[in-house]
């Protein structure tokens, strides 16, 4: 029998006040569901450095939540790095989502290693670990990563982040569930046992979304792109069509045995909540966090180990 669902929620810094609003109020309505952790990114080049700080500490001081700050090498000395490692560590933060970050001239333009700075993620990996033994995820590209010439070079690339220490890796989102067994197997078969745990990224915004799975390789496949067919000027409808797509998706990868998820919120609540409570989980304050045994989706294949 699989163990019980597990979710994690990424969250990204604010630039301004109505954001930090949304950003907050998200914080509040998902905290009952007693995530494993939520997430902080960390802006292109190290640009919402100060930003992605002040809500990790926010968290740490006015939540009960376990937080994740993500790092990237970009545009870093090592001494700068480790300098953020440190003020992490300082303000209780005991978890690290180690990236390799994206080209300071966006996806498509060639990475070059800041001079000073740490090579890559696996580098980045080894660094943290060598300052303090923080809890390190990494990231999963089930469908290739675009800089990467193949799948392999990728499960390359995540045996040398476990290899230098992190315990789990989150991929990018998906849609194809079919693709993200397939790279498990594929994971597993190069002796890699770390949780690899599906990002679920719900469509807030089909139109938005479609760009930046163009930009990071993931696919949109024509199935999807046709159920928001016509829905642009349309919120509402679109909002119950990505509430079902969401959902069809993770209860299939219950089926087929995942327990543990990162959401992508985008900041906002609704989607995500509305699916975990399908995964069966319900605020702590009124129920404990529901056992997978109590979705009634048919009988559920637990043979691979996934999530947990
Ligand atoms: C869960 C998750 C969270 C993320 N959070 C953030 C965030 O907070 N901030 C942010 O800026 N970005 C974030 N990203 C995006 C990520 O930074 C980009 O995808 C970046 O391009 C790669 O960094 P990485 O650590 O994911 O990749 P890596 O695992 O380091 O590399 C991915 C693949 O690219 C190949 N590769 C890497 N460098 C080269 C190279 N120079 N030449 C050829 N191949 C290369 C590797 O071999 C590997 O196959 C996130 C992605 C995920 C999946």
């Amino acid at each position: 029998m699989a163990g019980p669902i597990r979710v994690s929620f990424e969250f990204f810094p604010p630039k301004t006040e109505e954001m930090e609003k949304n950003l907050w109020e998200a914080v509040a309505r998902l905290a009952p569901l007693s995530p494993n952790f939520v997430s902080v990114t960390y802006g292109a080049g190290g640009s919402t450095r100060e930003r992605t700080h002040s809500t990790v500490r926010r968290i740490v001081t006015e939540t009960a939540l376990t937080p994740a700050a993500h790092l990237t090498c970009v545009a870093a000395t090592r001494a700068e790095i480790d300098s953020v490692i440190h003020s992490y560590q300082d303000a209780g933060v005991r978890h690290i989502v180690a990236l390799r970050g994206d080209p300071t001239g966006g996806l498509g333009d060639k990475y070059a290693p800041h001079p000073g700075g740490y090579r890559n993620a696996a580098d980045l990996v080894a660094g943290i670990k060598r300052i303090a033994d923080l809890e390190v995820s990494v990231s999963a590209y089930p469908e290739k990563h675009p800089d990467s010439p193949s799948v392999e070079a990728d499960i390359d690339m995540l045996k040398a982040k476990v290899d230098a220490g992190a315990s789990r890796a989150m991929t990018q989102f998906f849609f194809e569930n079919d693709c993200y067994f397939r790279y498990l197997d594929r994971v597993r078969a190069r002796g890699i046992d770390i949780p690899i745990v599906p990002g679920i990224l719900p469509v807030q915004n089909f139109k938005q979304m479609r760009s930046f799975a163009e930009r990071c390789g993931t696919s949109v496949p024509r199935w999807l792109a046709e159920r928001f067919d016509g829905l642009d000027e349309d919120v509402a409808t679109r909002k119950l069509i990505a509430a079902a797509v969401a959902a069809e998706q993770v209860l299939d990868l219950v089926e087929r045995g995942v327990t543990d998820f990162h959401f992508y919120t985008m900041n906002r609540a609704d989607l995500v909540y509305a699916i975990c409570h399908l995964l069966g989980l319900r605020p702590v304050a009124k129920q404990a966090v529901a056992p997978l045994a109590s979705l009634s989706h048919g009988e559920r294949v637990p043979a691979r180990s996934a999530g947990g």
